[in-house]
């Protein structure tokens, strides 16, 4: 199965209505985008499988904090001081790059090239490079090119923080400085102690929350995989200390597999762990998925120690401290975080599903279907039902229908065009099932399903249809 061009993707994507740029009748807004119509219902389609994933287990409790926090949580989260990415100018095409991205697409050509030794020694030093300085210096010693202008004159690196900041109130001072969060997991651990007493959890448990955050991104690039507003689908896994390893071990495996059961390809996704670990960071591994433009990260897995909870004591005042009930031990809990991109995850569902495939005609010759393979619970539109031909009273019992069965699913009706235009264009959507009504609907309420993937037909009764349909498109467990 050959991956789709990324073109491929953001042409279907746009045509059919997933996803529009943001104010387009303005030229757009760099690297943020609009779900359509068929888009909202994929992506929260999405969002719902992750959350039932998470919060039907006994174990987990959700949350939905604001998107505004206090600006003092930043600074014990770090991200005041070291949420910045380095970033290098040319001066010559005046183009702005991420000085390591710089790096590592010189690397990659290098690699290309068979220049094998060479990019293991850059990349040796990449990894070692932590101040600005470190990243200019390879930038000069391996004369890198601007890919734009093909120039050497660069700037020095410097870091650029990528928190978007706004004013609190009427005053714009530094003092009522507040900022967009760039990842929702610090409103679960400053909400840590409020939803253990809540709820009655006893550790080890977990908050999960999916919603939006915003980074500056010096680049964005490929479509939904880096924008500057997304969303994220957290969860943070409080354990006792010395029981880290194993959570973390369980939960990698727990999260790939939900991937895998929205059926991503195994020969697309793959675990990486990281090659620097942040400062506090025990242990932490990515799952990737081979996008058209290469292995991209969907999902980091973090081990973080009680780093997060330690700050925010530190820099509240107040003690985020469990008690063992039955021992009286205590303690901060460790941390095990699962993050994920919601809006990420929903450009490798698309990558994933999109398929062009030649299929015979009923002339004998062959025609182009571009079909999307959405595991049907994350399909946007469930059924589709059709009369055969637009007389004999077809239409009539088609609508009939797809009035009953659009209250329970999500469903479409069409009645333009030949048969096989409609189902090309209910393929290239991801609808699993499309309905005919036909001679034979007239006279014993019986209708044709059509399934998506195998384009095999059975006929049942009309009255059975939203029990048959409904029974294929439940999330899997
Ligand atoms: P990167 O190194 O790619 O910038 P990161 O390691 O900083 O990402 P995390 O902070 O671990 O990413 O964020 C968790 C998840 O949030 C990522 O796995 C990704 O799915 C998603 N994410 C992060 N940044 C973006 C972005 N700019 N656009 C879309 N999704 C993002």
């Amino acid at each position: 199965m050959a991956a789709p061009s990324l073109e491929a993707v953001v042409s279907l994507a746009k045509r059919r209505g997933f996803v529009f740029p943001s104010s387009e009748i303005y030229g757009g807004l760099n690297g943020v985008w609009d779900f359509g119509p068929l888009g909202v219902e994929l992506l929260r389609n999405l969002k719902e499988a992750w959350w039932q994933a998470m919060t039907l287990r006994e174990d987990i409790e959700g949350l939905d904090a604001a998107i505004l926090m206090h600006p003092r949580v930043w600074e014990a989260s770090g991200h005041v001081e070291q949420f910045s990415d380095p970033m290098v100018d040319n001066k010559v095409s005046k183009m702005r790059y991420r000085a390591d991205t710089l790096i590592e697409e010189y690397i990659e050509r290098l690699r290309a090239r068979g220049r094998t030794e060479e990019a293991q020694r850059w990349e040796e030093q990449l990894r070692q490079a932590v101040e600005p300085h470190d990243y200019y210096r390879i930038i000069v010693e391996a004369q890198i090119p601007d890919p734009v202008s093909g120039t050497r004159e660069w700037t020095e690196v410097r870091h650029f923080n990528l928190m978007f900041k706004t004013f609190f109130g009427p005053v714009e001072e530094d003092s009522s400085i507040v900022y967009l969060r760039p990842e929702t997991a610090q409103g679960i651990y400053v909400n840590f102690l409020n939803v253990l007493q809540s709820s009655r959890q006893k550790i080890p448990f977990g908050i999960a929350q999916i919603g939006k955050a915003f980074r500056n991104e010096v680049t964005t690039k490929n479509f939904l995989f880096r924008t500057r507003e997304f969303e994220q689908m957290e969860m943070q896994y409080f354990v006792k200390p010395g029981t880290e390893q194993e959570w973390f071990d369980y939960w990698l495996q727990e999260r790939y597999r939900w991937y895998r059961a929205l059926g991503i390809a195994e020969e697309r996704l793959r675990v990486k762990p990281h090659q620097k670990l942040a400062h506090y960071a025990a242990a932490a591994v990515d799952i990737e998925f081979l996008f058209p433009f290469g292995w991209g990260e969907l999902e980091g897995i973090h081990s973080r120690t009680d780093f997060d909870l330690r700050r925010h004591q530190q820099f509240s005042g107040k003690r985020l401290e469990y008690v063992d009930t039955v021992t009286r031990e205590r303690y901060i809990p460790y941390v095990v975080e699962t993050s994920a991109g919601a809006t990420r995850s929903f450009l490798a569902i698309l990558c994933n599903a999109y398929e062009e495939e030649s299929i015979p005609t009923d002339r004998g010759s062959t025609e182009k279907r571009v079909v999307l393979r959405l595991h049907p619970a994350l399909a946007p539109i469930k059924v589709a039902i059709f009369p055969l031909v637009n007389r004999d009273g077809m239409p009539e019992l088609a609508r009939r229908l797809y009035e009953q069965v659009r209250r329970r699913l999500r469903a479409d009706y069409d009645d333009s065009g030949a048969i096989g235009r409609r189902y090309r264009r209910q393929d290239e959507i991801g609808t699993p099932f499309c309905v005919t009504i036909d001679g034979q609907t007239l006279h014993d309420e019986t209708v044709t399903v059509r399934d998506r993937d195998t384009m095999e037909q059975v006929r049942i009764p009309m009255s059975r249809l939203v029990e048959y349909v409904w029974e294929r498109v439940q999330l899997p467990v």
